[in-house]
Parts: C-alpha cells; sequence; structure tokens
C-alpha cells in the first residue's frame, strides 16, 4: 500500500506515526475498532478504541474484563502527530469509520458502511478525503436495495398472513444489527415478538445504548406445550435447520440478507420468504459514497474487489486491491458461539455465502 500514514503487517492496518492498528487480526497493543463484527473486533488486545456509540454493543461481545477507551463520533485524539476520529458508518449501532490525519493528509478507514436508512443507528456521514479504504460486498451493479420502508411494510404484511393462517413467522437474521433493524420496523400489534438468546443478548445491548426497540421476549424459556401461533421469532441463521426450531411447531419461515437478492442463495436456504435487507452498501450507495468523499486513491479490501477496482478506474481514480480479513456480510459466523446449547449443530457456520 503506497500510504504514509497506513500500512499493511501481519496483524492488520497499522498506523507507524500513530502506534495503533485499525481493526487488527492479531492481538496488538492498541486496537481502534469500527465496529463489533467478528470479523473486525477480534479478542486479545490491550487497549480498545471504539466510537462511544458502540460501546455497549462491543462490550457485549468483548466480555467485562476488556479494555475499551471511547470516543465520541467527530472528536478528535492525537497519537503521535496523527489526528485521529471517528464518524457514523451508518452500519451496525457505534459503527465507525476511522479518519486520520497527519501534514495534511487525510485517509478515511471506512469498515463496514451502508447508506440506507436505519432506525437503530447513526446515518453514514460522508468525510471528505484524499484517499478512502472501502469496502465492496455488494460491488455489482446487480445489488439495489429496496427502500426500508418497503421492506418493512412488505415483512409486517407476510407476519400478519402467517399469524391468520394459523402459524408463528420464523425469521432468521444476523443477531448484532440486522436483527435489530427488522425489529424496529415491526409492528408489535400484529402479536408476540420472541427472540433467541444471542438476538436478545444484542437487544440488551441496543436498549442500554438508547435505542427503542419494540418490547420481546426469550424464546428459549422452557414452555412445553406453548402455542406460538400469530408470534414473530427472530433468531440467527445458525439456528436454522436444528432441533431449537421444532419446538415452535408449524412455521413460516425467512431468511433476512442482502445475498436474498439473488435467487440461488434463497433457494439454498429453503426458507419461505427472502427479505433482501442488508448492512452494507449496495451498488449505488457504494459508488456514491466513494466518489462523495472526493478521494483520489481508493483502497478496496472485501467483496466484489477486482469489478469495483477496475469500475473505479474507469472514473479516472487511483485505484486497487487491499488484501484483509475482513469478510463482507456473512449470516451467522460467531452467532452460534453465543448460545450452544440451543445451536447444537451448525451446518452454516463456515458458508460465507459468497
Ligand atoms: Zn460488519
Ligand atoms: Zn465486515
Amino acid at each position: 500500500m503506497t500510504l504514509s500514514l497506513l500500512t499493511e503487517t501481519p496483524a492488520g492496518l497499522y498506523c507507524p506515526a500513530g502506534d495503533f492498528y485499525i481493526d487488527p487480526w492479531q492481538p496488538v497493543a492498541r486496537a481502534v475498532i469500527t465496529h463489533a463484527h467478528g470479523d473486525h473486533a477480534h479478542f486479545g488486545h490491550e487497549h480498545y478504541l471504539t466510537a462511544t456509540d458502540g460501546e455497549f454493543v462491543l462490550r457485549s461481545r468483548m466480555g467485562p474484563a476488556v479494555h475499551i477507551d471511547t470516543l465520541p463520533y467527530g472528536e478528535s485524539l492525537t497519537h503521535g502527530g496523527v489526528r485521529v476520529s471517528l464518524h457514523p458508518a451508518g452500519h451496525v449501532l457505534g459503527s465507525a469509520q476511522v479518519r486520520l490525519e497527519k501534514d495534511g493528509e487525510v485517509v478515511v478507514v471506512s469498515g463496514d458502511y451502508k447508506v440506507a436508512a436505519d432506525p437503530t443507528c447513526k446515518p453514514l456521514e460522508v468525510v471528505r478525503c484524499h484517499s478512502f479504504i472501502t469496502e465492496s460486498t455488494f460491488g455489482l451493479p446487480i445489488y439495489r436495495w429496496p427502500t426500508y420502508q418497503v421492506l418493512v411494510d412488505s415483512f409486517n404484511d407476510w407476519w400478519r398472513i402467517s399469524r391468520d393462517e394459523g402459524r408463528a413467522a420464523l425469521v432468521f437474521a444476523y443477531s448484532l444489527g440486522k436483527a435489530q433493524r427488522v425489529l424496529a420496523g415491526l409492528d408489535p400489534s400484529i402479536g408476540p415478538i420472541y427472540c433467541h438468546g444471542a438476538v436478545e443478548k444484542m437487544n440488551a445491548a441496543y436498549r442500554f445504548s438508547g435505542i427503542e426497540l419494540p418490547e420481546t421476549k426469550y424464546a428459549g424459556g422452557g414452555e412445553r406445550g406453548k402455542d406460538w401461533a400469530g408470534a414473530l421469532i427472530i433468531a440467527p441463521p445458525s439456528a436454522a435447520g436444528t432441533p431449537w426450531q421444532r419446538k415452535f411447531g408449524d412455521v413460516a419461515t425467512a431468511f433476512v440478507s442482502g445475498w436474498m437478492a439473488v435467487r440461488g442463495a434463497r433457494r439454498r436456504r429453503a426458507v419461505d420468504r427472502g427479505f433482501v435487507l442488508s448492512d452494507h452498501a449496495d451498488w449505488p450507495g457504494l459508488c456514491n459514497t466513494i466518489a462523495a468523499t472526493g478521494a483520489e486513491r481508493v483502497f478496496v479490501t472485501h467483496g466484489q474487489v477486482p469489478v469495483m477496482v477496475r469500475w473505479l478506474r474507469e472514473q479516472g481514480l487511483d485505484a486497487q486491491s487491499l488484501r484483509t480479513e475482513f469478510e463482507g456480510e456473512q449470516d451467522g459466523r460467531d452467532d452460534a458461539l453465543e448460545e450452544p446449547a440451543e445451536t447444537p449443530t451448525n451446518q452454516h457456520s463456515t458458508e460465507a455465502e459468497g
């Protein structure tokens, strides 16, 4: 990578002047964390720095013993002459882009981000910079998301129909971010809402952070013989097809993911409905955001890297790929670790759903 502020190391992206890493994948002394997803927030660092909004979500992922410092969005601190500030990425609660500035050079590491509406986190803020490091999870023109309102309306309709048919509606959605975004759009007058323990744990972190969500109940209790008809149940994708699912009886199933935009992915998941909802930017979202930063140099980390690099070069930008261990949107990688008793076999655990 041809940048003075950042360099690639085996542990991850490193800022030599400031002596800290951004989302490192090996244990380091000082880690700036863009957000709490498992591919960005790893265990074993001595110091974590995260946006204030993300403190409780990161804490509930990393445990009580971890040293977490926080920085409000837009405020800065200086390490070795490098000014560091965090700016909303619109991805999940507390997600941040990291802005680095030294001697007039500005670099922004965006982490994962999205442009679409999300009532559970602050919207993406475009940050002007010379160099921009972007993801490209959905970096193909076929990926264009419906609006949040369209999604929420069709989702509530589906739940209502399931209820009228005397069934429970079981929804698989990633436990951090996506589950809460679905939850925030639900119409609680339709019926009771239950959540798997992994989702409930994140709901608690969201509520503790001041995000309002409809009332939910834990779906793991010992209510044998309970009639679940009319209920909506949110579970992580790793719970799909496991014995945990059986107690709900006759259920209508749905999967919530950006990959649901592709017919084959829906078939592979063997669910009744696929809802196209992602916590990543779609193709127009990526292209517009990159352009709006004004960056002359763009590094593309994960997803559709060659396509995005080629497209950006055609726009006259100095674009190149950057190897990282970030994974983009995948459904349920570390959910299974959160509640092993309820998800004994996890057939999707290593599935990146590319
Ligand atoms: Zn993420
Ligand atoms: Zn990621």
